[in-house]
């Protein structure tokens, strides 16, 4: 589909469905290096999304949708992850501003400016083993896809699949935020719970462009 509200709402959809069928997966990741709620608090975060979701008026711009996500999931997700995706999602919704339709290069603004917002709040690096892990490769793919002409959809199933990689390419670091900088060598070998559902939110980004 072309990258308007229907694909926010279509993507939306899909993050909920994503993250309830992984909650307990995301839970058991965060128990290896964290407090083992990090299921939780997405599934009830994007829960309150849909709910929010269902009265989103019909002339809304994808930058407002994208807006609404952020705000839900700043009230409503305890931990870390609640801010820092929130303020991912507020500063991707502006960086959309009130187009109405997203092109590759939007998507790239969109995806870059939802990066620099975690970084901006959390101030994490590549390598500190957060969701910047699956980010910031999700970043840099989507901008070689955008710079070779790829459609949007094409960029944004460039961006998940790098950020896949990045998920699976924490598990050898030792964290230096977060939680699970406390455990210092025992953080070795488990994956970055923030940077695998970073990775199932973008998978489900690029899914509700596909259809
Ligand atoms: P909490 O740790 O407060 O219980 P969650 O379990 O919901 O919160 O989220 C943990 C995830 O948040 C981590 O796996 C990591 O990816 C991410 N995270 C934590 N601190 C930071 C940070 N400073 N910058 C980026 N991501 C972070
Ligand atoms: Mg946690
Ligand atoms: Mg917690």
């Amino acid at each position: 589909m072309s990258l308007g509200i229907n694909w926010v709402t279509t993507w939306v959809a899909k993050t909920v469905d994503v993250v309830s069928t992984n909650r307990l997966r995301l839970v058991d990741l965060d128990r290896e290096i964290g407090d083992g709620d990090h299921g939780e608090n997405l599934d009830r975060g994007f829960t309150a999304v849909a709910t929010k979701f269902a009265s989103l008026p019909d002339d809304s711009t994808p930058g407002a949708a994208l807006k609404l996500v952020a705000t839900t999931l700043i009230s409503t997700v305890g931990g870390a992850s609640g801010p820092l995706l929130g303020t991912a999602y507020l500063k991707g919704a502006q960086a959309v501003g009130d187009a109405t339709e997203l092109d590759s290069d939007a998507v790239v603004a969109f995806l870059t400016a939802a990066r620099d917002g975690v970084v901006l709040r959390g101030k994490a690096e590549v390598g500190d083993k957060t969701m910047i892990d699956a980010w910031t490769p999700a970043v840099d793919a989507a901008t070689a896809a955008a710079a070779d002409g790829k459609s949007p959809v094409e960029v944004l199933r460039a961006a998940a699949d790098a950020a896949a990689q990045g998920a699976v390419a924490t598990e050898p670091l030792v964290a230096h935020k977060g939680r699970a900088s406390y455990l210092g060598d025992r953080a070795i070998g488990h994956r970055d719970p923030g940077a695998e559902s970073s990775s199932l939110i973008l998978a489900a980004a690029a899914d509700a462009a596909d259809e």
